[in-house]
């Protein structure tokens, strides 16, 4: 079976090792008799599979003991309502930085239970870059600071870690976690869903400092509440299994490869490499300040847009699939997650070379 090069941003492209694998087992895990996706999650079997899946990826994002590692469902979407629930503790104002969509997005939610001081905004140069620490307008006073590293959509990601002077600071890490090395020392609470760097979708992973946890609005329903999940391994209720079984089996091939480190590196050439190339020529162009371009989601325009759906069609029969840029925007955008391999990328740029030649 042939497998193309998928630029899609989520649900993204998997390791074809990690897929073979789960094709092996998907009949008779480990020659129990049956598949991961039939087991009870409170069998001998399947608790191991997910404590495995949890001490991988706290050995390859470095989790001090401090805090814990959940696994959500409800996406990275759901934790925007319930990262006020639980983080406001007594307090009645957050600061948020708005970087673009999903920032919007989170603002939304945390409005209906917050006060939101939005810190800085870069609405007005359309999201083509970050606000530099002192251009934020931190309040002393809030409950957290949420922002997004990586804005998925227009391919934005900061440079930096904004200190907040003991607020405790979220990130929703949905597009570049495990992509580079994170310090989690100095986040609150780092928040991803699955379907990019971790897995398939149906899982939200919520790494949270526990002296943050026990002080949820009382009406946070037992599902939202992050010391529920704590206190109960994530099996509060039944999780999406499989998914688990999946990141797991994501998380030992990123051993593998290396660790985070390794692969960081891969994906810094692979970056370079495709936005080199788009600046090499007047054809293509991308629009984001150089500083804060982003390494996973790379967006680009055509010079004349009238051959965006043959630049779509043309490339999806050479087989590099799911490059239309998000329906917001429009445009292209080739997202380069850690199971894209470095071939994708050549073969991306060589294409695009071929057709700007023939349609300058
Ligand atoms: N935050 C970011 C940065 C995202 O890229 C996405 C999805 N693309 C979301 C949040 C929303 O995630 P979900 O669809 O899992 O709710």
């Amino acid at each position: 079976m042939t497998r193309l090069y998928n630029f899609c941003a989520g649900p993204a492209a998997l390791p074809t090792a990690v897929l073979e694998r789960a094709q092996q087992e998907i009949l008779s895990y480990q020659g129990k008799g049956l598949s991961v996706m039939e087991m009870s999650h409170r069998s001998k079997d399947f608790v191991a599979i997910a404590e495995q899946a949890e001490q991988d990826l706290r050995d390859l994002m470095n989790i001090p003991d401090n805090y814990k590692v959940l696994f959500m469902q409800g996406g990275a979407s759901s934790q925007f309502t319930m990262l006020p629930m639980n983080m406001l503790r007594g307090k009645t104002a957050a600061d948020y930085i708005n970087t673009g969509d999903w920032s919007k997005k989170a603002i939304a939610e945390a409005k209906r239970y917050c006060d939101v001081n939005v810190a800085a905004t870069m609405e007005g140069n359309n999201f083509t870059s970050v606000p530099t620490q002192s251009e934020l307008n931190l309040n002393a006073d809030a409950a957290y600071v949420h922002y997004t590293p990586n804005e998925t959509i227009r391919g934005v990601e900061f440079d930096y870690v904004p200190e907040t002077n003991g607020v405790p600071l979220i990130a929703d890490y949905s597009s570049s976690i495990l992509s580079e090395e994170i310090d989690i020392s100095k986040y609150g609470i780092v928040y991803a869903g699955a379907q990019k760097n971790i897995g398939p979708a149906g899982l939200c992973i919520v790494i949270v400092r526990e002296d943050l946890l026990g002080q949820a609005l009382p009406e946070t329903p037992s599902m939202f509440n992050y010391q529920i999940f704590a206190d109960n391994g994530s099996m509060y209720n039944t999780p999406p299994t499989y998914s688990w079984y999946l990141a797991g089996l994501v998380f030992q091939w990123l051993k593998e490869q290396g660790g985070v480190n390794a692969i960081a590196e891969i994906n810094q050439r692979k970056a370079s490499k495709l936005y080199d190339f788009i600046d090499s020529n007047d054809f293509y162009s991308n629009p984001v300040d150089k500083a804060y371009r982003s390494t996973m989601n790379v967006p680009f325009i055509l010079k004349n847009a009238d051959l965006d759906k043959q630049f779509l069609a043309e490339s999806e029969a050479a087989g590099l699939l799911n490059l239309a840029g998000h329906r917001s925007v429009g445009g292209m955008r080739a997202s380069i997650y850690n199971a894209v391999p470095e071939a994708a990328v050549d073969a991306l740029i060589a294409f695009m070379d071929k057709f700007a030649q023939v349609n300058k």
